[in-house]
Parts: structure tokens; sequence; C-alpha cells
């Protein structure tokens, strides 16, 4: 059995040599991008089986995307080349302090034309979780897709997760993105939002306020994850903070998708035979889960890149148990 079933977009990171302007960057270096497909290298890096839907050029880019998934280990019987459009590039600008701007070359890309034929259901029955973000709920067509999966993969009785991650320069508006992504929330089960993007969707930045909004809204459980402070979790029984490890960050680059991928392997190695309520609703069962998914997220930050900073199931473990005194 398939443990996450991600779906989204993949497109090519080209990341400059040098921190500044993108017209000052001499050199860019190919690297695999899109957070649904990182979660899926996540959960496949830390032992999980991991299956990937999207849609990529009939290009070299899409041929090197898939070649990445396959060397992963991740199931790509759920990934759709096309001639329609060609694969998705960002070029990606780094300010001084090491943030990332994106320059996005998707006019169309291939990711925006997934539409809901292409979405294999076969896969989405074979998952425990099935997961989804917003960047493909930006276009009509590949929204469509995206949210006819979630609402199948709740009638096959699946455990639904969605990522905010709101990328604001995609979208004609805060507004318009608030909206949909609102729209979407109620058809899932676990609730990932960042610190602004609550704030955004729920127009307060009071960690119990705004996860109480969110939760209201139908997910059974609601993580606000806050880089270096670790991450907040509300229940419909109890809410709280698991701190995050202390690490030197390097790069930040993946930090979210990495959490979110050791979050749902863990959901997914503690539900058999249970439901998902039953999994949350034992406060320290939980705090274990969000305490891996920190671990999970804290070692990405110690190396650059996102994919190639994944870390393993064995480095997790290691790296938990150097720090169990520091509880
Ligand atoms: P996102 O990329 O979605 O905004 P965060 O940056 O908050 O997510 O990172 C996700 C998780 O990764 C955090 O909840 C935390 O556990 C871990 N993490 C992120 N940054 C750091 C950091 N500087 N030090 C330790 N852990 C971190």
């Amino acid at each position: 059995m398939t443990d996450v079933v991600s779906l989204g977009e993949m497109l090519i990171d080209f990341m400059p040599d040098r921190r500044g302007n993108l017209a000052d960057v001499e050199t860019f270096r190919k690297a695999p991008g899109g957070a649904p497909a990182n979660v899926a290298v996540a959960v496949s890096r830390l032992g999980g089986q991991a299956a990937f839907i999207g849609k990529m050029g009939r290009d070299p880019f899409g041929r090197f995307l898939v070649e990445v998934l396959e060397r992963e280990g991740i199931d790509t019987r759920g990934v759709v080349l096309t001639d329609e459009a060609k694969t998705g590039l960002a070029f990606v600008a780094l300010d001084e302090r090491g943030d990332r701007s994106f320059l996005f070359y998707r006019d169309p890309s291939a990711d925006m034309l997934l539409r809901q034929a292409d979405v294999n259901e076969q896969l989405l029955r074979e998952g425990i979780v099935f997961h989804f973000g917003s960047v493909t709920q930006v276009h009509p067509e590949s929204r469509q897709a995206t949210v006819t999966a979630a609402q199948r993969a709740r009638e096959f009785g699946k455990i639904v997760s969605f990522d905010v991650n709101l990328r604001l320069h995609l979208w004609p508006s805060l507004q318009a993105a608030v909206q949909q992504i609102s729209e979407t929330v109620p058809l899932c089960d676990i609730l990932k939002v960042s610190e602004e993007e609550m704030e955004w969707l729920t127009g307060t930045s009071d960690l119990p306020e705004g996860s109480q909004t969110l939760l209201q809204k139908g997910p059974q459980l609601v993580v606000v994850t806050l880089g270096d402070k670790g991450t907040y979790y509300r229940t419909a029984d109890f809410a709280g903070r698991v701190p995050a490890f202390r690490v030197q960050p390097v790069d930040t680059t993946g930090a979210g998708d990495a959490f979110v991928g050791g979050l749902l392997l863990q959901v997914c190695d503690r539900v058999k035979g249970r439901s998902l309520a039953q999994v949350i609703g034992f406060e320290e069962e939980l705090r274990e889960v969000i305490r891996y998914a920190n671990a999970v997220g804290a070692l990405t930050v110690t190396r650059p890149g996102a994919i190639p900073a994944l870390p393993t199931k064995r480095e997790v473990y290691d790296f938990m148990y150097a720090h169990r005194a520091k509880r």
C-alpha cells in the first residue's frame, strides 16, 4: 500500500551562483522543485512509499524530473507528460539574507494544464494519505483536478492533507487566493499553514484564535509551522507548541515540505488499524508525531537546496537520539 499520494506541481528551479539581482547572476544550476514533489521525496527518503500525481512537459526537463522521482523510489504512474506545454521553470533570486524570490516561466507550463482526466484514481484508492497544495488551485483547470481528487480521496475514506504554501505572486490578488484556499480547507483532515498564511486566511496573527478559526472550517488537525520556534498544533481537544530543534540554518528551502513529509509518514505508520482521530486523540502521541516532523524540518535547514537536503530515516533517528536529552 502507498503511504502518501501527493498531487501538484513539479518544475525546474534554476539556482543562482550568487546572491543579489537576477540580472547580475551569471550561472544557474538546475534543481528539481515543486512543493508536492518535495513532499513525496521526503516521505520516500524517510522509508515510506510515495506516489506523485502531476503533469510535466514531454521535454528534456520533464524527463529529468521523472528520473529524479524514479531514482527516489517514487511511484510515477500518476505522472503525465504532455506536448501541450513545456515543463515549468523558476529562476530563483536570493537576497542578501538568503531569502528567495522567483521569476516564473509558466505561460502556461505543463503543471498548469493538469486536468481531472489526468488524475489516476487508482492511485488515490491505494494511498493512506492524499496530499495537495495551493499552486495547482490558481488556474481553473488544475484547480478542478485538485479539488476533485481531494473529494474523491475523501469518498474513498482517505486521510486528506493540505499544505497551503501560498505563492502570492501567482494569484491575481491576495483576496482571490484567500477565497479559493478557504473553499478547499473543508476538504482536508490535516491542514498545515505558516504563521503568515494563518494571518492571511483568518485576519489574525494570534495562534490560538487563528488556528481555532481554521479548525472550525473542518480539519481534524491544524498545524502552524513557526520556523525556529517550532510548531503550534490544534485539534478539537487540545492545542500547544512543540519547540524546534536547535540547529545552525544554512538554507531554509524545503523545510516546510520536509516537515509535512515527516508528519504524514508518522501518521501513516501510526494509523494502521486506527483512525486519524485516535492517533491525534492522545496529546502525547500527537506531540511525538510533531517532534519527529520538526526533526525532519530542522535537518533540512542545515543543508543547501530542497530535495538534496531531505534527510533519510537513519539520519532523523540519529539526530533525534543525539537531541534526546534536550527535550
Ligand atoms: P515553511 O517552509 O512551510 O514556512 P517553516 O520554515 O516554519 O515552514 O519550517 C517547517 C518546520 O521546520 C518548522 O516547524 C520547524 O520544526 C523546522 N524548522 C524550520 N526552520 C528551522 C530552524 N531555523 N531551526 C530549527 N528548525 C527549523
